[in-house]
């Protein structure tokens, strides 16, 4: 089968069975694209696109009126997703360009937290420029369908790019996230619903182009301390890397006595025991909040479950 054949059988399932409801999918407008592709980062589609994508268009509409936001709402807005780095980068960059994006790779890739994979993504899906987008999907589906053993990213990006159809790269590119999304899916792949099968060259032995490494975590023991006055919590700002610049429960010693509880906390690569006491002395500067302005304040997920925790001891 050639070339042409596999692009015209690709666009077609996607015609059929490509996710074009994705909101982010039905706008040229390329601050909804840049920011759909930041969220989409670390969290999946379904909370992006009903939790944090549209409460966050409605809070910040344009990229300029982000930009002239204070910090703080933009990570409010972010709380909960994690990754807070994401919200401080699409904030300087709000700043930078002043509300409007460059409208090249090489342009968009100077700005902080733009990498090739979002700036490809840009250039493709907002502006239909004949790029590659190489994802883990697509490059799963491209190691399958050239049968690449062992090689790196760079390489599948060159097949990518022999691969691309010219004249509709915006679709193309879609499709084939959408293959690896739904079809050519890392275990078991439904090679009989695939629009590719004729010609790919992996798929007798799918699974192995695409061994994946185990992933590492780091197990850790966090100790912090509550301080409860006239109904108001005390938090201060984190300068750790992992919840910088969020508000956070002050870290302690571990502690011999008034142990609240304890509970697990999975935060990107890491994975940790979190243990809560119950303090009354204090050293530092602190910001003291209710339980209703926890709900607005940029808080880090870990110290949202841990407030939930001591909540429901009736603290
Ligand atoms: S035929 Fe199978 S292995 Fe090849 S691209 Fe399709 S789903 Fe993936």
């Amino acid at each position: 089968m050639n070339t042409q054949t596999s692009h015209k059988n690709l666009l077609s399932w996607y015609d059929k069975h490509g996710r074009h409801q994705l909101p982010w999918r039905n706008t040229d407008d390329l601050y909804h694209i840049y920011l759909s592709e930041i969220m989409l980062q670390q969290t999946q589609v379904n909370r992006v696109r009903d939790e944090y994508y549209p409460q966050f268009l409605q809070r910040f509409s344009t990229l300029k009126s982000l930009g002239e936001s204070p910090l703080d709402d933009v990570l409010s807005m972010w709380s909960g997703l994690g990754y807070y780095r994401r919200a401080k980068n699409l904030h300087k960059t709000a700043q930078l360009t002043q509300g409007i994006l460059p409208t090249t790779l090489k342009e968009l890739k100077k700005l902080p937290g733009i990498g090739q994979y979002t700036a490809s993504a840009i250039c493709s899906f907002g502006l239909h420029q004949a790029v590659t987008v190489v994802d883990t999907n697509i490059s799963r589906v491209i190691k399958r369908y050239f049968a690449l053993l062992d090689v790196s990213e760079k390489v599948v990006s060159e097949y990518a790019k022999g691969f691309l159809n010219t004249h509709n790269p915006r679709d193309h590119n879609l499709a084939l996230m959408d293959l690896g999304s739904l079809v050519c899916v890392p275990k078991n792949p439904k090679c009989d619903e695939c629009p590719l099968f004729d010609s790919c060259q992996g798929k007798d032995e799918a699974q192995l182009y695409t061994k994946t490494k185990k992933k590492e975590y780091i197990s850790m023991e966090l100790f912090f301390g509550v301080c409860i006055k006239d109904g108001k919590i005390a938090l201060h700002l984190s300068d750790d890397n992992m919840y910088k610049d969020m508000l956070v429960l002050p870290k302690v010693e571990p502690l011999e006595e008034n142990l609240l509880g304890s509970f697990k906390h999975a935060y990107t690569k890491y994975r940790l025991d979190v243990h809560i006491y119950s303090i009354d002395e204090l050293d530092g500067e602190f910001v003291w909040l209710c339980a209703e302005e926890f709900e607005n304040a940029p808080i880090s997920s870990l110290t949202r479950k841990a407030q939930k925790f001591f909540h429901k001891k009736g603290l």
